[in-house]
C-alpha cells in the first residue's frame, strides 16, 4: 500500500482544502499559507515523495502538472504578467511535505529567485 501523506489526504478529500482542479493524474489546491496573491500547489495523485523519486512511468503526470499550471495561471489572470513555478527537493531545497508538489506563485512581482553567493 502506498504511504499516506498530508497531500494524499487532500487528494482523496479526507482532509479539506480549497481545491481548484483535479483529474486522473494531478490535483491542485490553494496553499494554506500563501506567499503571494496566487499560490496554488499542483501535485501528482500518486504519492511521489520527491523529484528524486520520479519514475519513467510518471512522465505523463509530470507533463500534466505543467499543463495544469499553464491553465490555472490563465484562470487566475496572472499569465500575462508572469509567475513562478517552484519545486523544492529534500533538505537543501527546504521541502516540507514529502509528496512532490509544484508551487504556482504569482499576482505580484516576486523579486529575484535566489540570493547570489557573490
Ligand atoms: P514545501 O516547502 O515546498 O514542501 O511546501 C509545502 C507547502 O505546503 C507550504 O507552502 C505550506 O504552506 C503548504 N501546506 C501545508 N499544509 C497544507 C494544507 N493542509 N493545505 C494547503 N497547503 C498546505
Amino acid at each position: 500500500m502506498t504511504e499516506e501523506t498530508l497531500f494524499s489526504k487532500i487528494i482523496d478529500k479526507t482532509l479539506p482544502s480549497d481545491m481548484v482542479y483535479q483529474d486522473d493524474l494531478v490535483t491542485a489546491f490553494r496553499d494554506i499559507n500563501p506567499a503571494a496573491p496566487t499560490h496554488i500547489l499542483i501535485v501528482p495523485n500518486r504519492v511521489i515523495p520527491t523529484v528524486d523519486d520520479i519514475e519513467d512511468s510518471d512522465e505523463l503526470a509530470m507533463g500534466r502538472m505543467l499543463r495544469v499550471a499553464r491553465d490555472l495561471a490563465r484562470q487566475e489572470n496572472i499569465a500575462e504578467d508572469g509567475y513562478r513555478l517552484i519545486i523544492n527537493c529534500r533538505d537543501h531545497g527546504r521541502q516540507e511535505v514529502p509528496h512532490l508538489h509544484m508551487h504556482l506563485v504569482g499576482g505580484k512581482d516576486l523579486g529575484f529567485m535566489l540570493r547570489r553567493e557573490s
